[in-house]
């Protein structure tokens, strides 16, 4: 497939759930339109999709004739997730492999994107069909890799990086959720998890950690009023820069005609 009008495709992926992976997506989008960047989110993860709910954003999705059209955020990012195509937010979607990987082609081939500067695609955690059909039918420059520094985050989360690697995915880099929770009271920073693994990781891999995202009351706040995109912090900040760095180091040389 055709990267057509988009400049960069980004997969973001994790080992384990609920590290915080859709979040660092929501975040990284959020900070790269704020500079005034036009960002997509190919919500790729059918069974626990959850950009909508981060970004208050609801269905249905609808072709007005140029392709299925995304949702956009009050800020103005381009979502399509699964969760558009069921009735509320209980309501799984439960196909077999093939009805998934083809859904997870067409979010990316028939809809409408238009002249995007960064899709990210929310991958679904692991290594099942869904990762392997975007690794082998979507034209990703890399992935970034999201993970709490937990033994078990840190050990799952190379299987992922195995499989992009036998893939010839570019890593791009290591996002470290809930690295620690600057105390309210005194300021202190408390690492809840420890400290180390997640550089420990990079070193091996001979990948950057792209940034740190402290656990913060705002963050889950604002994720609950579908309003994440309203969350602002030095951290996120600190993330986009490198994020954008690894990126345009990743495709130096290649050309993309918009
Ligand atoms: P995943 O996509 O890896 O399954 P989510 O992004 O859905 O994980 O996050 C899981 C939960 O943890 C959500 O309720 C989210 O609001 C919360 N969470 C994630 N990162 C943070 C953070 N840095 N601070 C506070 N809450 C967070």
């Amino acid at each position: 497939m055709e990267k057509g009008g988009i400049r960069h495709v980004v997969a973001v992926g994790s080992g384990k759930g609920g590290v915080g992976k859709s979040t660092a997506t929501a975040l990284l989008a959020t900070e790269l339109r704020r500079r005034g960047l036009t960002v997509g989110i190919l919500d790729a993860d059918i069974t626990g999709p959850s950009i909508p709910k981060l970004l208050g954003l609801t269905g249905p999705l609808v072709d007005r004739g140029e392709g299925i059209e995304p949702s956009a955020s009050r800020t103005g990012i381009s979502v399509v997730s699964s969760q558009f195509m069921v009735e509320d937010e209980q309501t799984p979607v439960i196909w077999r492999g093939p009805l998934v990987t083809r859904l997870i082609t067409q979010f990316f081939g028939s809809v409408h994107w238009g002249k995007l500067d960064y899709l990210l695609i929310d991958m679904p955690p692991g290594t099942s069909d869904v990762p392997l059909t975007v690794f082998q039918t979507i034209p990703i420059d890399g992935m970034v890799f999201v993970l709490t520094p937990q033994d078990l985050a840190a050990l799952i989360v190379k299987k992922a990086m195995n499989m992009a690697r036998e893939l010839h995915v570019p890593l791009l880099g290591l996002v470290e959720n809930m690295s620690f929770l600057n105390c309210p009271h005194c300021g202190e920073r408390i690492e809840l998890f420890g400290t180390g693994k997640v550089a420990k990781i990079a070193a091996e891999y001979g990948i950057p950690v792209l940034g740190q995202i402290p656990v913060a009351p705002p963050i889950s706040g604002l994720s609950d009023q579908g309003r994440l995109d309203e969350h602002q912090g030095p951290e996120v900040g600190a993330l986009a820069d490198a994020f954008v760095r690894s990126v345009d180091e990743a495709t130096k040389g290649q050309t993309t005609v918009l």
